[in-house]
Protein backbone atom coordinates (compact mmCIF):
# COMPACT_ATOMS: atom_id res chain seq x y z
CA UNK A 1 0.00 0.00 0.00
CA UNK A 2 0.80 3.81 -0.49
CA UNK A 3 0.30 5.87 2.47
CA UNK A 4 1.57 9.30 3.24
CA UNK A 5 4.69 9.35 5.66
CA UNK A 6 4.99 12.43 7.79
CA UNK A 7 8.55 11.61 8.46
CA UNK A 8 9.89 12.13 5.10
CA UNK A 9 6.83 14.70 3.93
CA UNK A 10 5.80 12.55 0.90
CA UNK A 11 3.57 9.08 -0.04
CA UNK A 12 5.61 5.87 0.21
CA UNK A 13 5.22 2.21 -0.87
CA UNK A 14 4.49 0.81 2.99
CA UNK A 15 7.93 -1.12 3.79
CA UNK A 16 8.49 -3.24 6.85
CA UNK A 17 11.61 -4.73 8.48
CA UNK A 18 9.95 -8.30 8.31
CA UNK A 19 8.79 -8.75 4.92
CA UNK A 20 4.45 -9.23 5.11
CA UNK A 21 4.50 -8.50 9.33
CA UNK A 22 3.72 -5.25 10.35
CA UNK A 23 4.90 -4.33 13.80
CA UNK A 24 2.23 -1.26 14.32
CA UNK A 25 1.93 1.11 17.78
CA UNK A 26 -1.19 3.08 18.42
CA UNK A 27 -1.02 5.97 20.95
CA UNK A 28 -3.68 5.09 23.53
CA UNK A 29 -6.39 7.43 25.52
CA UNK A 30 -5.30 9.50 28.22
CA UNK A 31 -8.02 7.83 30.83
CA UNK A 32 -9.33 10.42 33.10
CA UNK A 33 -12.12 11.48 30.85
CA UNK A 34 -14.51 9.80 28.46
CA UNK A 35 -13.27 9.83 25.03
CA UNK A 36 -14.43 12.46 22.85
CA UNK A 37 -15.62 11.90 18.57
CA UNK A 38 -12.30 13.55 18.12
CA UNK A 39 -10.37 11.00 19.86
CA UNK A 40 -12.33 8.56 18.33
CA UNK A 41 -11.76 9.82 14.66
CA UNK A 42 -8.10 8.84 15.01
CA UNK A 43 -9.36 5.74 16.25
CA UNK A 44 -11.69 4.93 13.56
CA UNK A 45 -8.49 6.16 11.21
CA UNK A 46 -6.39 3.75 12.86
CA UNK A 47 -8.30 0.88 12.96
CA UNK A 48 -9.65 1.09 9.10
CA UNK A 49 -5.74 1.15 8.73
CA UNK A 50 -5.01 -2.18 10.73
CA UNK A 51 -7.95 -4.02 9.29
CA UNK A 52 -6.67 -2.82 5.47
CA UNK A 53 -3.19 -4.41 6.26
CA UNK A 54 -4.47 -7.64 7.22
CA UNK A 55 -6.94 -7.61 3.86
CA UNK A 56 -3.51 -6.73 1.85
CA UNK A 57 -2.20 -10.13 3.42
CA UNK A 58 0.24 -8.77 6.26
CA UNK A 59 0.59 -10.32 9.70
CA UNK A 60 -0.38 -7.09 11.83
CA UNK A 61 1.06 -6.70 15.67
CA UNK A 62 -0.75 -3.69 16.50
CA UNK A 63 0.30 -2.36 20.27
CA UNK A 64 -1.57 0.61 22.39
CA UNK A 65 -0.39 1.72 25.69
CA UNK A 66 -3.05 3.33 27.89
CA UNK A 67 -1.77 6.49 29.31
CA UNK A 68 -2.77 6.50 32.85
CA UNK A 69 0.18 8.52 34.80
CA UNK A 70 2.69 11.25 33.05
CA UNK A 71 0.51 13.59 30.93
CA UNK A 72 0.64 16.73 31.97
CA UNK A 73 -1.90 19.68 30.97
CA UNK A 74 0.37 20.82 28.52
CA UNK A 75 2.10 18.30 26.70
CA UNK A 76 5.82 19.85 27.14
CA UNK A 77 5.70 19.21 31.26
CA UNK A 78 3.80 22.20 31.65
CA UNK A 79 0.70 22.20 33.88
CA UNK A 80 -1.30 19.80 36.35
CA UNK A 81 -1.25 16.03 35.74
CA UNK A 82 -4.34 15.36 33.74
CA UNK A 83 -4.98 11.95 35.62
CA UNK A 84 -5.16 13.79 38.80
CA UNK A 85 -7.52 16.52 37.50
CA UNK A 86 -9.94 13.86 36.77
CA UNK A 87 -9.67 12.09 40.31
CA UNK A 88 -10.13 15.71 41.62
CA UNK A 89 -12.62 16.48 39.72
CA UNK A 90 -14.58 13.21 40.92
CA UNK A 91 -13.49 12.92 44.12
CA UNK A 92 -11.94 9.56 43.63
CA UNK A 93 -8.93 7.52 43.54
CA UNK A 94 -6.85 8.11 40.18
CA UNK A 95 -6.29 4.21 39.71
CA UNK A 96 -10.39 4.41 39.94
CA UNK A 97 -10.79 6.79 37.14
CA UNK A 98 -7.99 5.28 35.20
CA UNK A 99 -10.51 1.79 35.15
CA UNK A 100 -13.60 3.29 34.63
CA UNK A 101 -11.97 5.26 31.57
CA UNK A 102 -10.29 2.41 30.40
CA UNK A 103 -13.50 0.64 30.17
CA UNK A 104 -15.37 3.45 29.01
CA UNK A 105 -13.04 3.61 26.48
CA UNK A 106 -13.31 0.09 25.08
CA UNK A 107 -16.82 -0.08 25.29
CA UNK A 108 -17.01 3.11 22.77
CA UNK A 109 -15.14 1.03 20.52
CA UNK A 110 -17.15 -1.64 20.52
CA UNK A 111 -20.03 0.47 19.64
CA UNK A 112 -17.69 1.85 16.54
CA UNK A 113 -16.66 -2.02 15.21
CA UNK A 114 -12.72 -0.48 16.51
CA UNK A 115 -11.12 -3.90 16.88
CA UNK A 116 -9.23 -4.15 20.27
CA UNK A 117 -4.98 -3.96 19.75
CA UNK A 118 -3.29 -7.28 20.02
CA UNK A 119 -1.54 -5.80 23.11
CA UNK A 120 -2.90 -3.18 25.15
CA UNK A 121 -0.49 -1.74 27.70
CA UNK A 122 -1.25 0.25 30.81
CA UNK A 123 1.76 2.89 31.05
CA UNK A 124 1.85 2.39 34.79
CA UNK A 125 2.49 -1.44 34.16
CA UNK A 126 5.91 -1.00 32.97
CA UNK A 127 7.89 1.70 35.50
CA UNK A 128 10.88 -0.60 35.31
CA UNK A 129 11.87 -0.75 31.66
CA UNK A 130 10.91 3.17 31.58
CA UNK A 131 14.28 3.40 34.15
CA UNK A 132 16.26 1.01 32.77
CA UNK A 133 15.61 2.94 29.17
CA UNK A 134 16.15 6.33 30.79
CA UNK A 135 19.40 5.08 32.98
CA UNK A 136 20.93 3.85 29.74
CA UNK A 137 20.15 7.23 28.36
CA UNK A 138 21.91 9.16 31.34
CA UNK A 139 24.62 6.34 30.68
CA UNK A 140 25.04 7.82 26.86
CA UNK A 141 25.09 11.47 27.98
CA UNK A 142 21.65 12.10 26.34
CA UNK A 143 19.68 12.74 29.61
CA UNK A 144 20.74 14.85 32.50
CA UNK A 145 19.48 15.65 35.77
CA UNK A 146 18.35 19.18 36.81
CA UNK A 147 16.07 20.23 39.91
CA UNK A 148 15.10 17.07 40.79
CA UNK A 149 13.81 15.86 37.57
CA UNK A 150 15.19 13.90 34.56
CA UNK A 151 15.45 15.37 31.53
CA UNK A 152 16.31 14.69 27.67
CA UNK A 153 18.96 16.94 26.06
CA UNK A 154 17.90 17.41 22.77
CA UNK A 155 20.89 19.19 22.36
CA UNK A 156 22.80 16.04 21.53
CA UNK A 157 20.99 14.96 18.46
CA UNK A 158 21.87 15.99 15.50
CA UNK A 159 18.22 16.15 14.02
CA UNK A 160 15.25 17.26 16.55
CA UNK A 161 12.08 18.56 14.58
CA UNK A 162 10.73 15.81 12.32
CA UNK A 163 7.31 16.67 11.06
CA UNK A 164 8.39 20.60 10.21
CA UNK A 165 5.56 20.08 7.69
CA UNK A 166 2.06 19.97 9.75
CA UNK A 167 -0.06 22.93 10.41
CA UNK A 168 2.06 25.08 12.75
CA UNK A 169 -1.81 25.54 14.53
CA UNK A 170 -1.23 21.85 15.44
CA UNK A 171 1.95 21.69 16.34
CA UNK A 172 1.14 24.46 18.74
CA UNK A 173 -1.65 23.27 20.54
CA UNK A 174 0.26 21.28 23.06
CA UNK A 175 2.65 24.44 23.56
CA UNK A 176 0.06 26.71 23.80
CA UNK A 177 -1.73 24.88 26.45
CA UNK A 178 0.83 25.32 29.25
CA UNK A 179 2.54 28.61 29.75
CA UNK A 180 4.82 28.41 33.28
CA UNK A 181 8.33 27.91 31.80
CA UNK A 182 10.89 25.35 33.28
CA UNK A 183 14.18 26.46 34.47
CA UNK A 184 15.82 23.45 35.01
CA UNK A 185 15.99 22.48 31.34
CA UNK A 186 19.16 23.41 29.55
CA UNK A 187 17.38 23.72 25.76
CA UNK A 188 13.81 24.98 25.51
CA UNK A 189 12.83 21.87 23.44
CA UNK A 190 14.23 19.37 26.71
CA UNK A 191 11.56 17.16 28.19
CA UNK A 192 10.78 15.27 31.33
CA UNK A 193 11.69 11.82 31.36
CA UNK A 194 11.24 11.32 35.26
CA UNK A 195 9.60 13.89 37.38
CA UNK A 196 10.44 13.80 41.77
CA UNK A 197 8.13 15.39 43.59
CA UNK A 198 9.77 18.59 42.96
CA UNK A 199 7.19 18.54 40.36
CA UNK A 200 4.53 17.14 42.59
CA UNK A 201 4.62 17.24 46.17
CA UNK A 202 1.08 14.92 46.13
CA UNK A 203 1.50 12.74 43.13
CA UNK A 204 -0.58 9.93 44.02
CA UNK A 205 1.12 7.37 41.96
CA UNK A 206 5.06 7.01 42.52
CA UNK A 207 7.72 4.66 42.48
CA UNK A 208 11.07 4.37 43.63
CA UNK A 209 14.00 5.36 41.02
CA UNK A 210 17.70 6.34 40.77
CA UNK A 211 16.68 9.95 41.23
CA UNK A 212 14.29 9.60 43.81
CA UNK A 213 10.77 8.59 44.06
CA UNK A 214 8.67 9.80 41.39
CA UNK A 215 7.01 8.93 38.32
CA UNK A 216 7.91 9.46 34.59
CA UNK A 217 7.28 11.45 32.03
CA UNK A 218 4.74 10.85 28.77
CA UNK A 219 6.64 10.15 26.51
CA UNK A 220 9.40 7.86 27.48
CA UNK A 221 5.82 5.73 28.03
CA UNK A 222 5.28 4.85 24.72
CA UNK A 223 8.44 4.53 23.53
CA UNK A 224 9.10 1.57 26.23
CA UNK A 225 5.60 -0.02 25.38
CA UNK A 226 6.67 0.13 21.64
CA UNK A 227 10.15 -1.66 22.51
CA UNK A 228 9.22 -3.95 24.58
CA UNK A 229 6.15 -5.55 22.77
CA UNK A 230 6.65 -4.05 18.83
CA UNK A 231 10.84 -4.69 19.20
CA UNK A 232 13.16 -2.48 17.85
CA UNK A 233 12.33 -1.80 14.47
CA UNK A 234 8.84 0.10 14.47
CA UNK A 235 7.35 0.03 10.88
CA UNK A 236 4.32 2.23 11.54
CA UNK A 237 3.47 4.07 14.29
CA UNK A 238 -0.50 5.73 14.40
CA UNK A 239 -1.44 9.22 16.31
CA UNK A 240 -3.65 12.11 15.95
CA UNK A 241 -2.06 14.91 14.35
CA UNK A 242 -1.68 16.74 17.59
CA UNK A 243 0.43 14.19 18.92
CA UNK A 244 3.19 14.99 16.68
CA UNK A 245 4.72 17.35 18.24
CA UNK A 246 6.20 17.40 20.68
CA UNK A 247 5.22 13.98 21.86
CA UNK A 248 6.18 11.78 18.69
CA UNK A 249 9.29 14.24 17.85
CA UNK A 250 10.28 13.27 21.77
CA UNK A 251 10.03 9.44 21.04
CA UNK A 252 11.45 9.15 18.44
CA UNK A 253 14.52 11.42 20.13
CA UNK A 254 14.82 8.75 23.03
CA UNK A 255 13.93 5.83 20.92
CA UNK A 256 16.71 5.93 18.58
CA UNK A 257 19.57 7.50 20.88
CA UNK A 258 18.54 4.73 23.34
CA UNK A 259 18.64 2.37 20.30
CA UNK A 260 21.72 4.06 18.49
CA UNK A 261 19.86 3.32 14.83
CA UNK A 262 16.65 4.32 13.17
CA UNK A 263 13.54 3.38 15.10
CA UNK A 264 10.24 3.69 13.10
CA UNK A 265 9.86 4.16 9.60
CA UNK A 266 6.78 5.52 9.00
CA UNK A 267 4.45 7.69 10.81
CA UNK A 268 0.60 8.30 10.18
CA UNK A 269 -1.15 11.31 11.64
CA UNK A 270 -4.95 11.88 12.01
CA UNK A 271 -5.75 15.40 11.12
CA UNK A 272 -8.31 16.85 13.51
CA UNK A 273 -12.73 16.80 14.22
CA UNK A 274 -13.26 20.05 14.37
CA UNK A 275 -16.03 21.94 15.99
CA UNK A 276 -16.52 26.01 14.85
CA UNK A 277 -15.02 26.76 17.92
CA UNK A 278 -11.72 25.08 16.33
CA UNK A 279 -10.36 21.26 18.01
CA UNK A 280 -12.25 19.20 19.16
CA UNK A 281 -10.45 18.82 23.14
CA UNK A 282 -10.63 16.99 26.51
CA UNK A 283 -9.86 19.81 28.31
CA UNK A 284 -11.59 22.91 26.64
CA UNK A 285 -15.20 23.25 25.45
CA UNK A 286 -17.88 20.82 25.12
CA UNK A 287 -17.02 17.51 23.42
CA UNK A 288 -19.36 15.20 22.33
CA UNK A 289 -19.16 11.51 23.49
CA UNK A 290 -20.17 8.12 21.43
CA UNK A 291 -22.85 8.06 24.92
CA UNK A 292 -24.23 11.44 23.83
CA UNK A 293 -24.66 10.55 19.88
CA UNK A 294 -26.83 7.73 21.13
CA UNK A 295 -29.27 9.73 23.73
CA UNK A 296 -29.89 11.38 20.63
CA UNK A 297 -30.83 9.11 18.63
CA UNK A 298 -27.78 8.28 16.69
CA UNK A 299 -26.38 3.86 15.44
CA UNK A 300 -22.75 4.91 16.60
CA UNK A 301 -21.60 3.55 13.44
CA UNK A 302 -23.01 6.34 11.62
CA UNK A 303 -20.84 8.23 12.89
CA UNK A 304 -17.97 6.06 11.87
CA UNK A 305 -19.60 6.21 8.17
CA UNK A 306 -19.64 9.97 8.66
CA UNK A 307 -15.78 9.73 9.60
CA UNK A 308 -14.99 7.18 6.49
CA UNK A 309 -16.60 9.63 4.33
CA UNK A 310 -13.63 12.34 4.36
CA UNK A 311 -9.69 11.39 4.09
CA UNK A 312 -8.14 11.26 7.27
CA UNK A 313 -5.37 13.89 6.26
CA UNK A 314 -7.77 16.67 6.43
CA UNK A 315 -9.69 18.57 9.27
CA UNK A 316 -13.45 17.17 9.41
CA UNK A 317 -15.89 19.70 10.31
CA UNK A 318 -18.85 18.29 12.94
CA UNK A 319 -21.91 19.59 12.61
CA UNK A 320 -25.44 17.95 13.35
CA UNK A 321 -26.48 18.40 10.21
CA UNK A 322 -23.30 17.43 8.57
CA UNK A 323 -23.83 13.66 10.65
CA UNK A 324 -27.41 13.61 9.75
CA UNK A 325 -26.81 13.30 6.04
CA UNK A 326 -24.66 10.24 6.50
CA UNK A 327 -26.54 8.93 9.20
CA UNK A 328 -29.47 9.19 6.31
CA UNK A 329 -27.05 7.89 4.02
CA UNK A 330 -26.16 4.98 6.33
CA UNK A 331 -30.02 4.20 6.63
CA UNK A 332 -30.41 4.40 3.15
CA UNK A 333 -27.24 1.93 2.67
CA UNK A 334 -28.64 -0.54 5.20
CA UNK A 335 -31.81 -1.16 3.64
CA UNK A 336 -30.51 -1.35 0.41
CA UNK A 337 -28.51 -4.21 1.33
CA UNK A 338 -32.14 -5.64 3.31
CA UNK A 339 -33.14 -5.21 -0.50
CA UNK A 340 -30.80 -8.17 -1.61
CA UNK A 341 -31.65 -11.40 -0.81
CA UNK A 342 -29.41 -13.87 -0.65
CA UNK A 343 -29.45 -17.40 -1.74
CA UNK A 344 -30.19 -16.57 -4.86
CA UNK A 345 -27.39 -18.21 -6.05
CA UNK A 346 -23.65 -19.38 -6.32
CA UNK A 347 -21.17 -16.67 -5.57
CA UNK A 348 -19.61 -15.33 -8.98
CA UNK A 349 -15.91 -15.69 -6.92
CA UNK A 350 -14.45 -13.97 -10.15
CA UNK A 351 -16.41 -10.96 -9.93
CA UNK A 352 -16.20 -10.43 -5.98
CA UNK A 353 -11.92 -10.99 -7.04
CA UNK A 354 -12.31 -7.90 -9.16
CA UNK A 355 -14.24 -6.17 -6.82
CA UNK A 356 -11.69 -6.86 -4.56
CA UNK A 357 -8.51 -5.59 -7.01
CA UNK A 358 -10.15 -2.10 -7.19
CA UNK A 359 -10.75 -1.67 -3.38
CA UNK A 360 -7.13 -2.65 -3.40
CA UNK A 361 -6.19 -0.35 -5.99
CA UNK A 362 -8.02 2.93 -5.29
CA UNK A 363 -8.49 2.70 -1.01
CA UNK A 364 -4.72 1.13 -0.85
CA UNK A 365 -3.86 4.58 -2.34
CA UNK A 366 -3.37 6.61 0.92
CA UNK A 367 -6.23 5.00 2.67
CA UNK A 368 -8.75 6.81 0.81
CA UNK A 369 -11.91 5.53 2.66
CA UNK A 370 -14.23 7.84 0.70
CA UNK A 371 -13.76 5.82 -2.23
CA UNK A 372 -14.06 2.83 -0.24
CA UNK A 373 -17.63 4.24 0.42
CA UNK A 374 -17.84 4.61 -3.36
CA UNK A 375 -16.85 1.35 -4.03
CA UNK A 376 -19.69 0.08 -1.82
CA UNK A 377 -22.47 1.59 -3.55
CA UNK A 378 -20.48 0.12 -7.02
CA UNK A 379 -20.68 -3.13 -5.39
CA UNK A 380 -24.62 -3.03 -4.57
CA UNK A 381 -25.22 -2.32 -8.70
CA UNK A 382 -22.83 -4.52 -9.60
CA UNK A 383 -23.93 -7.34 -12.93
CA UNK A 384 -24.02 -10.10 -11.22
CA UNK A 385 -26.70 -12.18 -8.55
CA UNK A 386 -27.79 -10.70 -5.03
CA UNK A 387 -25.41 -13.16 -3.41
CA UNK A 388 -22.45 -11.93 -5.51
CA UNK A 389 -23.40 -8.50 -4.36
CA UNK A 390 -23.69 -9.11 -0.84
CA UNK A 391 -20.30 -11.52 -0.72
CA UNK A 392 -18.34 -7.71 -2.59
CA UNK A 393 -19.83 -5.78 0.13
CA UNK A 394 -18.98 -8.45 3.15
CA UNK A 395 -15.36 -8.45 1.74
CA UNK A 396 -15.12 -4.82 1.66
CA UNK A 397 -16.75 -4.92 4.97
CA UNK A 398 -13.61 -6.54 6.86
CA UNK A 399 -12.04 -3.17 6.24
CA UNK A 400 -14.22 -0.82 6.50
CA UNK A 401 -16.28 -2.55 9.28
CA UNK A 402 -20.43 -1.04 8.99
CA UNK A 403 -21.69 -3.86 10.10
CA UNK A 404 -24.13 -3.82 6.80
CA UNK A 405 -24.61 -7.42 6.22
CA UNK A 406 -25.49 -8.02 9.40
CA UNK A 407 -27.89 -4.60 9.81
CA UNK A 408 -29.17 -5.42 6.17
CA UNK A 409 -30.11 -9.08 7.43
CA UNK A 410 -31.92 -7.73 10.96
CA UNK A 411 -34.06 -5.18 8.65
CA UNK A 412 -34.61 -8.09 5.98
CA UNK A 413 -36.26 -10.03 9.18
CA UNK A 414 -37.71 -7.02 10.30
CA UNK A 415 -39.86 -6.28 7.41
CA UNK A 416 -40.69 -10.44 7.32
CA UNK A 417 -42.27 -10.65 10.30
CA UNK A 418 -44.33 -7.16 9.86
CA UNK A 419 -45.21 -8.51 6.32
CA UNK A 420 -46.30 -11.99 8.60
CA UNK A 421 -48.60 -9.97 11.23
CA UNK A 422 -49.77 -7.72 8.57
CA UNK A 423 -51.35 -11.09 6.75
CA UNK A 424 -51.99 -12.62 10.31
CA UNK A 425 -53.98 -9.91 11.56
CA UNK A 426 -52.08 -9.25 14.43
CA UNK A 427 -50.41 -6.11 15.86
CA UNK A 428 -46.73 -5.60 15.74
CA UNK A 429 -44.37 -3.38 17.25
CA UNK A 430 -40.86 -2.09 15.70
CA UNK A 431 -38.74 -0.08 17.27
CA UNK A 432 -35.26 0.62 18.51
CA UNK A 433 -35.17 -2.42 20.77
CA UNK A 434 -36.25 -1.30 24.36
CA UNK A 435 -38.74 -3.51 25.45
CA UNK A 436 -40.73 -1.62 27.88
CA UNK A 437 -41.40 1.16 25.05
CA UNK A 438 -42.11 -1.83 23.03
CA UNK A 439 -44.85 -2.89 25.76
CA UNK A 440 -46.15 0.43 26.07
CA UNK A 441 -46.98 0.87 22.22
CA UNK A 442 -48.13 -2.99 22.18
CA UNK A 443 -50.86 -2.04 24.58
CA UNK A 444 -51.54 1.27 22.80
CA UNK A 445 -52.33 -0.73 19.83
CA UNK A 446 -54.26 -3.23 21.80
CA UNK A 447 -56.52 -0.41 23.29
CA UNK A 448 -56.93 0.80 19.74
CA UNK A 449 -57.95 -2.48 18.24
CA UNK A 450 -60.34 -2.72 21.36
CA UNK A 451 -62.15 0.66 20.78
CA UNK A 452 -60.84 1.70 24.34
CA UNK A 453 -59.01 5.40 22.94
CA UNK A 454 -59.07 7.04 26.01
CA UNK A 455 -56.52 4.30 27.39
CA UNK A 456 -55.11 4.32 23.78
CA UNK A 457 -54.38 8.16 24.22
CA UNK A 458 -53.23 7.88 27.54
CA UNK A 459 -50.49 5.73 26.95
CA UNK A 460 -49.78 8.06 23.63
CA UNK A 461 -49.38 10.69 26.20
CA UNK A 462 -47.29 8.91 28.06
CA UNK A 463 -44.82 8.00 25.41
CA UNK A 464 -44.73 11.52 24.83
CA UNK A 465 -43.67 12.78 27.56
CA UNK A 466 -40.84 9.86 27.25
CA UNK A 467 -39.83 11.29 24.02
CA UNK A 468 -41.09 8.50 21.89
CA UNK A 469 -42.97 8.98 18.72
CA UNK A 470 -45.51 6.59 17.44
CA UNK A 471 -46.48 5.73 13.85
CA UNK A 472 -49.20 4.22 12.89
CA UNK A 473 -48.43 1.50 10.01
CA UNK A 474 -50.30 -1.10 8.61
CA UNK A 475 -50.51 -4.46 10.92
CA UNK A 476 -48.40 -2.25 13.94
CA UNK A 477 -46.72 0.61 14.98
CA UNK A 478 -42.96 1.89 14.55
CA UNK A 479 -41.86 4.10 17.16
CA UNK A 480 -38.16 5.87 17.82
CA UNK A 481 -36.74 8.32 20.24
CA UNK A 482 -37.01 12.03 19.09
P1 LIG B 1 -5.55 11.72 24.41
O1 LIG B 1 -6.59 10.86 25.06
O2 LIG B 1 -5.74 13.18 24.67
O3 LIG B 1 -4.16 11.24 24.76
O4 LIG B 1 -5.74 11.56 22.84
C1 LIG B 1 -5.98 10.34 22.22
C2 LIG B 1 -5.80 10.45 20.72
O5 LIG B 1 -6.76 11.32 20.12
C3 LIG B 1 -4.43 10.98 20.30
O6 LIG B 1 -3.95 10.23 19.20
C4 LIG B 1 -4.73 12.41 19.89
O7 LIG B 1 -3.80 12.89 18.97
C5 LIG B 1 -6.11 12.25 19.26
N1 LIG B 1 -6.92 13.49 19.21
C6 LIG B 1 -7.09 14.41 20.18
N2 LIG B 1 -7.96 15.38 19.80
C7 LIG B 1 -8.37 15.06 18.54
C8 LIG B 1 -9.29 15.65 17.59
N3 LIG B 1 -9.98 16.75 17.87
N4 LIG B 1 -9.43 15.04 16.40
C9 LIG B 1 -8.77 13.89 16.12
N5 LIG B 1 -7.92 13.28 16.96
C10 LIG B 1 -7.71 13.84 18.16
ZN1 LIG C 1 2.32 8.03 22.47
Amino acid sequence: MDLYNSATHRKQPLRTHTPGRVEMYTCGPTVYHYAHIGNLRSYIMEDVLEKYLRYEGYDVHRVMNITDVGHLAGDTDTGEDKMLQGAQREGKGVLEIARFYTDAFFDDCRKLNIKTPDVVQPATGMVEDYIRIISTLMDKGYAYFAGGNVYFDTSKLEHYYVFHDHDEQDLAVGVREGVEEDANKRNQNDFALWFTKSKFEDQALKWDSPWGVGYPGWHIECSGISLKYNGEYLDLHCGGVDNAFPHHTNEIAQSEAYLGHPWCQQWFHVHHLNTNAGKMSKSRGEFLTVSLLEERGYDPLAYRFFCLQSHYRKALVFSWENLDNAATAYQKLIRRVAALQPGDGPVDEEVVRAYREKFIRQVGSDLNTAQGVTLLYDGLKAQANAATRLAILEDFDQVLSLSLLEKGAALREEQARVQAAQTQGGYTVTGEGDPEIDALVQARGEAKQAKDFAAADRIRDELKARGIEVTDVPGGAVWKRI
